[in-house]
C-alpha cells in the first residue's frame, strides 16, 4: 500500500485491514460450489488500487465451474422453494445478524479491494444487513398471490420461484450490490450463482460464507447460494448461458447488459438489468442554492464517482450559472483526496489503472471539443496509486463527448441552460435514463419537470435518498426492470394461476 500520512485512525485501520486480508494472501481465492472451496487452475491477480502492489490471487472460472455451479442451485432448488416463507424469513436474518457482526470486516475490506472511503464503506456494510432483513421479512408472504373466489371456481394466482439465478456484479460498491440482488432472490425462493465482478472480488467471498454457514447450520443443501470467480468473457458468458439458470440479474454497463442479452438469448433468458447513467441535476435559478451546491457535489464526488446514481451533469441556469460554478469550483478543491482507509478521505484511488486512464481521457476531450477544464484533469498524489483529483469542466455543450458518455468517476460536467424548455431538452438528449435531479423552489416547476424528465428515479430538492419499499432503476439504456420493494420479485417470480371448478361447475355440452 502507498505509504499515507500518519494519523492514529489510520494507522489502526491499516492494522486491522491487514489482519482481516491476511486470509487472501495465502493460494488462490477459491470459488464456493456447493459449499466447497474450489481452486481452479486458472487465476487473475487482485489489485490493491492505492499502489497496484498484487492484494492476492483469485481462482478465475469458467464454464466446467459454472456448470458445477449451476446443477449446485438447480438441485438446491428444489428443497430452497418448498421451505416455508417463515422459516426463510428466519435464515435471512441469520444472514443479517452475521453480517452486523462482521460489518468492520466488510467495510475494510471493502475499502482496501475498491478503494472507496472508509466513511462512506462502514455504512454500506450495514446496508447490506439492512436489504436481507427488508427481505426476510417480506418472505414469508412473497409467494402469496390474487384470490378470486366465484360461485364455479376457486381461482388463484400463486407466485412461484423462478428457479436457479444467475447475478452478476460490478466492482463499484459489490457487497451492498450483491445482497441488493441476492436478498430478494432469497426471499422469492430462488437459488443463486454469483459472479462478482473481477477488480474487487473480495467481499463476495465474506458473503457467500456467512450465507453458507447459515444454510449449512439449518442442514439445507449446500448449492443454495454458489460462488465463481471470474472475468465476464469466461465465467460470466458461462452462466448468462447456462441452460439451468433460468433469470440473470445484472448491474454493470450498458453495453455489457447488450452482451448478455445476446448471450441469453438461445436459452430465452429472463433477464433484469440496471446499467448506467449520466444522470443530470438541474439547478434552476429559483433553488435554495447552498442546499444544491451540497448535493451537487455529494452526488458527484463522494464514493469517488463510481456511483450509478452520481449526477455527472450539472445543467445550472444561465442567470446564476458563473457565481454557482465558481463556488462550487472552491469547494471541489478542498475535497480531500487521500487513503480509503482514512476516515478524513472524501475521494480514494480509482478501482484500476485502467480506469484511471479512461477517467482522465476526458480532459482531454473537453479540452479537444471546447470545454474549460476549471479543475483538476490530472492524477493527484503522484506516485504509483490511482487517485485522480476531483475534476470540473464548465462551459460544456451537451453534444459534447463528457456529456454524452458515463465517465465513472469524480468528474462534473456543467452546462448552463435558458430556462425550463431547454433545461429538459438537455436533460433528456442522452441515451441514459437512471436517475434526475432537480433542485427549484417552484413546487408546480418541480412536478412539470418531474413528468417530463426521461429518468426511472427523480429526487427534487434532495440527493439521492433510498427507501427500500420503492423501485429503483432505469429508462432508455440505464435498465431494464426494478429493485426495490416487491418490485425486484417481478424478475424471480412466475405467476400460476389456478381455477378449480366446484361442483356447480360445468363445461359446456356439445355432442349430444
Ligand atoms: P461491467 O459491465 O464491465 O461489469 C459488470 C459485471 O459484468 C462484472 O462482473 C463483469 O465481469 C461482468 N461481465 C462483463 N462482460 C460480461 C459478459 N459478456 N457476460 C457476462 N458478464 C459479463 O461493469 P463495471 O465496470 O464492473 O461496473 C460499472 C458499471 O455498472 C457502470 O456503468 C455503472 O453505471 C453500472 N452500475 C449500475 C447500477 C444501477 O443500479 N443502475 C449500479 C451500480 C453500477
Amino acid at each position: 500500500m502507498n505509504k499515507p500520512l500518519a494519523n492514529d485512525a489510520l494507522t489502526d485501520n491499516l492494522r486491522k485491514a491487514q489482519t482481516y486480508l491476511a486470509r487472501f494472501k495465502g493460494g488462490p481465492v477459491p470459488h464456493r460450489i456447493a459449499g466447497e472451496s474450489v481452486t481452479g487452475a486458472e487465476t487473475f491477480e487482485n489489485y490493491d488500487p492505492t499502489d497496484n502492489s498484487v492484494l492476492c490471487n483469485v481462482s478465475s472460472g469458467g464454464a466446467a465451474e459454472i456448470d458445477r455451479a449451476a446443477r449446485a442451485a438447480e438441485e438446491a432448488f428444489k428443497v430452497w422453494r418448498t421451505l416455508p416463507g417463515e422459516k426463510r424469513r428466519a435464515l435471512l436474518h441469520k444472514i443479517a445478524d452475521k453480517i452486523e457482526a462482521r460489518a468492520e470486516e466488510i467495510a475494510l475490506i471493502e475499502s482496501v479491494d475498491s478503494g472507496q472511503a472508509i466513511r462512506y464503506m462502514a455504512k454500506a456494510a450495514l446496508r447490506g444487513a439492512e436489504n436481507f432483513r427488508f427481505y426476510a421479512d417480506k418472505a414469508p408472504e412473497a409467494n402469496d398471490g390474487l384470490s378470486l373466489p366465484t360461485e364455479t371456481h376457486l381461482n388463484y394466482t400463486i407466485r412461484q420461484p423462478i428457479g436457479p439465478v444467475g447475478v452478476i456484479t460490478p466492482w463499484n460498491t459489490p457487497f451492498m450490490l450483491s445482497t441488493w440482488k441476492i436478498a430478494p432472490a432469497l426471499a422469492a425462493g430462488c437459488t443463486i450463482v454469483h459472479k462478482p465482478a473481477e477488480w474487487s472480488p473480495l467481499t463476495a467471498v465474506i458473503l457467500s460464507e456467512i450465507m453458507s454457514e447459515v444454510f449449512e447450520g439449518a442442514g439445507l443443501p449446500k448449492g443454495i447460494v454458489n460462488l465463481v470467480h471470474g472475468f465476464g468473457e469466461s465465467a460470466g458468458k458461462a452462466l448468462t448461458e447456462h441452460p439451468a439458470i433460468k433469470a440473470i440479474a445484472f448491474v454493470g454497463e450498458s453495453i455489457t447488459g447488450s452482451h448478455i442479452m445476446a448471450q441469453g438469448a438461445p436459452t430465452l433468458k429472463r433477464v433484469h438489468f440496471e446499467l448506467g447513467g449520466k444522470n443530470p441535476v438541474i439547478v434552476f435559478d429559483d433553488a435554495d442554492l447552498d442546499r444544491a451546491r451540497d448535493a451537487v457535489l455529494f452526488m458527484i464526488y463522494s464514493l469517488n464517482g463510481q456511483r450509478c446514481t452520481s449526477s455527472s451533469r450539472a445543467l445550472v441556469q444561465r442567470s446564476i450559472y458563473d457565481k454557482f460554478i465558481a463556488e462550487l469550483k472552491v469547494r471541489v478543491e478542498k475535497i480531500k483526496v487521500g487513503h480509503p482507509l482514512d476516515p478524513a478521505t472524501e475521494i480514494g484511488p480509482l478501482i484500476h489503472k485502467r480506469h484511471v486512464e479512461k477517467v482522465l481521457s476526458y480532459a482531454d476531450h473537453a479540452k479537444a471539443d471546447g470545454a474549460i477544464v476549471a479543475t483538476g484533469g490530472k492524477r493527484a498524489m503522484e506516485g504509483q496509486g490511482n487517485f485522480v483529483c476531483p475534476t470540473l469542466f464548465t462551459d460544456a455543450k451537451n453534444s459534447m463527448k463528457i456529456a454524452q458518455e458515463e465517465i465513472f468517476g469524480p468528474v462534473l460536467t456543467a452546462i448552463p441552460f435558458e430556462d425550463e424548455a431547454d433545461a429538459l431538452r438537455i436533460a433528456n438528449d442522452v441515451r441514459y435514463g437512471l436517475a434526475a435531479y432537480i433542485w427549484t423552489g417552484d413546487v408546480g416547476r418541480a412536478h412539470r419537470v418531474s413528468q417530463s424528465v426521461e429518468a426511472g428515479m427523480v429526487w427534487v430538492n434532495s440527493e439521492n435518498v433510498r427507501h427500500l419499499p420503492t423501485p429503483f432503476g432505469g429508462v432508455k439504456a440505464s435498465g431494464i426492470g426494478r429493485d426495490g420493494g416487491d418490485y425486484a420479485f417481478e424478475i424471480y417470480m412466475e405467476q400460476k394461476n389456478i381455477a378449480i371448478g366446484l361442483d356447480k361447475h360445468r363445461a359446456p355440452k356439445i355432442g349430444v
